[in-house]
């Protein structure tokens, strides 16, 4: 493999199917003449050595197409979100247990290769995947339906190459169909912030009617809040941000503002951000027999706090991962509602710019990669 280095903006690399790609200041593109072993390659985001997104760990490189294989598709990959988990991964507050790795765990595709074994999924069919990329279907949580929990469960762009690429491999079974009702880029955030989001509504146990606390709005909490009015329920948002308490109150929240303000108490509530006194905060917006579930993959600590606080029956629970049936269910869901997301679109070859955009709180809704066609 030959490596340029780009030290301007103008400087541009014709590669693959992209055309011309422009490389940001001091990006290094490996361009390779053909893979060794001679087959296919593809152009892909890959962290090899994570850490502060000041230190680029997310680079743009060529890499060997990957090949389904029996029971897997191949999706080529046409929207891809971008989440805080991918933020995570790249700054190695999630560490991954292989490197290198591509991140993207929702990426919307199109069937462009079926492995062996595939019955019932053609080629150009439009379908999705999502965090989980496979479970071991065998263990006692499998048995129990929380394949969630599965202790050999993979995760897309964790275990497994995502969706920051070209081309992705995915059993079939894994995958879920893309409703009409949405473009590519309308799909892609769905497809993590919410179903994950839908998983979060249902073991918060909100029933029609209640009052629903979101702590953060970003990517998931707009989406959850647009299931929970369209089953009826009030919903109060809790963000320090301007733009998004607005936003809030645009998608039909009665009401937005700062933590610590509490208008009125909730009967459950969300929260989204990485920050353990959140926690605290939603579990004293909850009524007496309220339920707080934490929808965050990594978070600093919870600190103690009273026992009064907990007290009460109020249960506090946390949301880890999705289910094939999360991914199914949610996806009619939206379709049914229909749910909007507020996307931020970025082309393919700014993932780091997206990143670092979603690291700064400067992303008001979902981050999306659009690839070319
Ligand atoms: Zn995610
Ligand atoms: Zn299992």
């Amino acid at each position: 493999m030959s490596s340029i280095k780009l030290n301007d903006f103008k400087v541009q690399l014709k590669i693959g199917p992209f055309g011309a790609m422009v490389g940001r200041e001091g990006s290094e593109v490996q361009v390779g003449k053909g893979i060794p072993g001679g087959g296919q390659s593809m152009i892909a985001w890959v962290v090899r050595d994570p850490g502060d997104l000041a230190r680029r760990p997310l680079r743009l490189e060529e890499v060997p197409e990957p090949d389904p294989g029996p029971g897997e598709v191949r999706l080529k990959v046409r929207a891809c979100g971008v989440c805080r988990t991918d933020l995570h991964i790249a700054e190695g507050e999630l560490m991954p247990p292989r490197l290198p790795v591509i991140p993207g765990h929702q990426v919307v595709g199109a069937v462009d290769r079926v492995g062996p074994g595939v019955a019932g999924i053609g080629l150009r069919e439009r379908r999705g995947a999502y965090w989980l990329h496979s479970s071991c279907g065998r263990c006692p949580a499998c048995s129990r339906g929380e394949e969630n929990l599965c202790p050999d469960a993979r995760f897309l762009g964790f275990h497994a190459d995502g969706g920051f690429a070209e081309y992705v491999v995915i059993p079939a079974e894994y995958t879920v169909p893309i409703p009409d009702a949405f473009c590519d880029s309308q799909a892609a955030p769905l497809l993590c912030a919410g179903i994950i989001g839908y998983r979060a509504l249902r073991l918060a146990e909100l029933r029609p009617g209640e009052t629903l606390a979101l702590f953060g709005f970003g990517a998931s909490a707009h989406l959850v809040l647009q299931v929970a009015h369209h089953w009826g329920c009030r919903v109060v948002v809790y963000t320090r941000s301007r733009s998004r308490q607005e936003m809030a109150r645009a998608l039909g929240a009665v009401w937005s503002g700062p933590p610590g303000e509490s208008p009125l108490l909730a009967d459950r509530a969300i929260t989204f951000a990485p920050a353990g006194w959140v926690v605290l905060e939603a579990l004293k917006a909850v009524r007496p027999g309220g339920t707080v579930a934490v929808n965050a993959v990594y978070m600093s600590d919870v600190p103690s706090f009273p026992y009064r606080v907990i007290y009460g029956e109020r249960t506090l629970r946390t949301v880890a991962n999705v289910t094939r049936k999360d991914a199914a269910e949610f996806m009619q869901v939206a379709a049914e509602v229909p749910v909007t997301a507020r996307v931020v679109q970025y082309p393919f070859h700014q993932a780091d710019q997206a990143l670092l955009d979603l690291k700064e709180g400067k992303v008001d809704g979902a981050a999306v990669l659009l690839l070319g066609r």
